[in-house]
């Protein structure tokens, strides 16, 4: 048996088997050993039905004495109930939408059921507990693996124990120097006590090792592409003598001093010779496009074409009227592309781009499709990034050759994971909100007060303002308790008669959508009644209410975000959120929101209230997915790690030696063949 041998080597491994395995991505017998538990049963003190209280969580080994007949519901959901029993008591087994469980219980045969006691009606219970057959039953404390169809925790359990002898084949590519500098164990012994521990203790000696090898695996991996991509390419150094002044000039207003200063950083690294890298951050309504837009344009006076990226439709196109607009007063060419474009018109727009008759190309992500080809790509900007995932931004890059990087948003990042993220990129924060600017004022309300906030909306639309709704939901719906943004467009349609109601939403067609942002923005439209299509980036200065029903629905973030849609004008801006229901979480998120205005507190606060998994999300971020580490928990491991990879790659930048030849590997285990990811 070899760690390389595929996985129908191993018994009860047959087609069907190995296809659900391949789900789990195990092929070989190496990805089984690989392969770590999600959870853990401590099955060393079998528990007695007498000794049971609510709350506790353990392994009973007890006798089906009923099976109780199905068609009895509760909430809609088919039950399969068992009645089980010991000699020193009796409880029920619950399992919802279960039947298929029905046969597999046979009456008067002895079980281990493991999971937490609960009380019903006096009654002891375990609802949805673990189990097995007490005669087959292992002991001690036992690994949970994350499973898929088709594969019980049992095979999983025996299939490990099949591969243990692999264990000492497993090469430990950590140098001794380095686990004892990190007090690490061997690998052979993380594997043992992750696999079956034996106390709490060594599986948390275990647990350390793996997660280590990981954050390891994933730093010296991004660092070592990163230093790849710029190897032998210089960057674009753009002329000294395209001024941009005389753009800054034409602005209908004069930058902040935030926005200077960050302007100075970008247009010293734009006229570097290495290729600049550069993340902006700023909160919502900071005036990055203002940045972006002098950029751009230095690129093109340089003689050089440039791309901006941005997430949705609806902010694409605000960018093309916009900045488009104002270019060509300059002269200068710009195209527009997204997957709304026609075939006709996009053919044109990409032999022009070829050519590089259009200089500036603003669009969605149909911009980093293989059919857009550049002349002469010098710079290229994603606003809102973390929309976009990695790969997204690599593919942007590789339209040409090693061109500027200039990347914004208005999600606060802590450094530690930026860093990670980002890599070393240089952060430019534009701290400061352009002048006369006053905080929106923010009110959260319960359903009571509805009327009052639609009477205050109308007496803002009387002084010729317009407002935004925002709704959970588009259509009404059976299973979920919120308002519709068709419900609610018909009620303020009659409510505000006289005024002009219109509604938006993600399924409308491309078309529709922008013909009714078009009437806002030009102020044809009075009330835009909206799903979250217009959380990101939208700016109608005029619009100076924002309400939003079912403010439970949204997280903080999301809740700054469309905040941020008002008060971007001169007059006072308002927002109302307006709850349902008395949840502490609710009540506390419209605390915050009417005491803060600041964006990176806001995410802080969001943080605390959601849990780090949401937000921190390898998915969202377009990180390779991680086995054991997480990225919000293990910040103290990774920074460690980190120290060690930057360490490792000073010695050996390519991963050439034979010392490094194991974590090469793992490398390459983790990110897939692929490995240029130039981040
Ligand atoms: P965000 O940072 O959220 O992308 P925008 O770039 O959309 O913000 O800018 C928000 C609004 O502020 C726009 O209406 C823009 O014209 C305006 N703005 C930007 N910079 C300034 C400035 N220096 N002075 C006055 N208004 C500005
Ligand atoms: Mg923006």
């Amino acid at each position: 048996m070899e760690l390389k041998d595929k996985v129908t080597q191993l018994k009860g491994v047959g087609p069907k088997k190995a296809q659900a395995l391949e789900k789990l991505n195990i092929r070989t017998l190496e990805d089984m050993v690989f392969f770590l538990p999600r959870d853990y049963e401590d099955r060393r003190n079998r528990l007695r039905i007498g000794q049971l209280a609510e709350d506790m969580t353990g392994a009973v080994e007890a006798r089906v004495t009923m099976i109780v007949p199905d068609g009895y519901r509760r909430g809609g959901k088919q039950l399969l109930r068992l009645l089980v029993s010991d000699d020193t008591g009796s409880m029920e087994v619950i399992f919802f939408n279960a039947r298929y469980l029905k046969n597999v219980f046979k009456q008067g045969e002895s079980y281990l059921f493991f999971g937490k006691v609960s009380r019903n009606f006096g009654k002891l219970q375990m609802v949805h507990p673990e189990f097995e057959r007490a005669s087959e039953a292992g002991s001690g404390i036992l690994a949970v693996y994350p499973l898929t169809k088709g594969i019980s925790q049992r095979e999983m359990r025996n299939w490990q124990e099949a591969v243990r002898p692999l264990y000492e084949k497993a090469e430990d590519f950590l140098s001794d120097e380095m686990k004892s500098a990190n007090r690490l164990c061997s690998l052979r012994y993380a594997l043992e006590n992750v696999h079956f521990p034996e106390e709490k203790q060594s599986l948390l000696e275990a647990k350390y090792r793996l997660i280590f090898d990981e954050l390891l695996v994933l730093q010296t991996g991004m660092m070592a592409a990163r230093a790849a991509a710029k190897e032998g390419k210089d960057g674009i150094a753009f002329s000294r003598d395209a001024d941009i002044s005389e753009y800054i000039d034409s602005l209908p207003y004069s930058l902040t001093e935030a926005q200077s200063r960050c302007v100075r950083e970008i247009e010293e690294d734009l006229e570097s010779e290495k290729a600049m890298n550069r993340l902006v951050q700023g909160d919502v309504g900071s005036g990055k496009t203002a940045v972006a837009e002098i950029a751009l344009y230095k690129a093109v006076k340089s003689g050089w074409q440039a791309v901006l990226m941005a997430p949705t439709e609806i902010l694409a196109r605000q960018h093309f009227d916009g900045i488009g607009s104002a270019f060509r007063a300059h002269g200068i060419r710009v195209g527009f592309l997204s997957s709304s474009v026609g075939a006709a018109e996009k053919r044109e727009t990409l032999e022009k781009i070829k050519t590089g008759q259009v200089q500036v190309v603003i669009g969605t992500h149909a911009v980093i499709q293989p059919e857009v080809e550049f002349a002469a790509l010098g710079l290229v900007i994603t606003d809102e990034q973390h929309r976009f995932g990695v790969r997204q931004r690599v593919k942007l890059r590789e339209k040409g050759r090693n061109p500027n990087v200039l990347v914004m948003t208005a999600t606060p990042i802590p450094r530690t994971l930026s860093v990670v993220l980002y890599g070393d990129m240089d952060v430019s924060v534009i701290d400061q909100l352009p002048p006369g600017r006053q905080p929106v004022r923010t009110r959260s309300i319960g359903q009571e007060k509805r009327d009052l906030c639609y009477d205050f909306v109308k007496k803002q639309l009387e002084m010729g303002r317009q407002a935004y709704v925002v709704t959970p939901l588009i259509e009404g719906s059976e299973s979920v308790d919120a308002r519709s943004a068709l419900q609610v467009s018909e009620e303020l349609r009659k409510r505000f008669s006289g005024y002009r109601v219109s509604l938006i939403h993600g399924a409308m067609k491309q078309a529709e959508k922008d013909e009714i942002m078009d009437a806002f923005h030009r102020g044809s439209i009075d009330v835009l009644v909206a799903t979250v299509v217009i959380e990101v980036g939208i700016n109608v200065p005029n619009a100076t209410v924002m309400v939003v029903e079912n403010a439970e629905r949204f997280g903080l973030a999301q809740l700054h975000q469309l905040r941020g849609r008002v008060g971007r004008g001169r007059e006072k801006s308002y927002c109302f959120l307006i709850f349902e229901g008395q949840s502490e979480i609710a009540k506390k998120r419209g605390e915050i929101m009417e005491r803060s205005s600041d964006g990176f507190f806001i995410a802080e606060e969001d943080l605390k209230l959601r849990g780090p998994g949401e937000i921190f999300g390898t998915r969202q971020h377009g990180l390779p997915d991680l086995n054991i580490a997480d990225l919000s928990r293990h910040l103290k491991i990774m920074n460690h790690a980190r120290g060690e990879a930057k360490v490792i790659l000073e010695k050996d930048p390519k991963l050439e030696s034979a010392e490094n030849s194991g974590l090469k590997r793992r490398i390459t285990r983790l990110f897939g063949e692929d490995l240029n990811l130039d981040l």
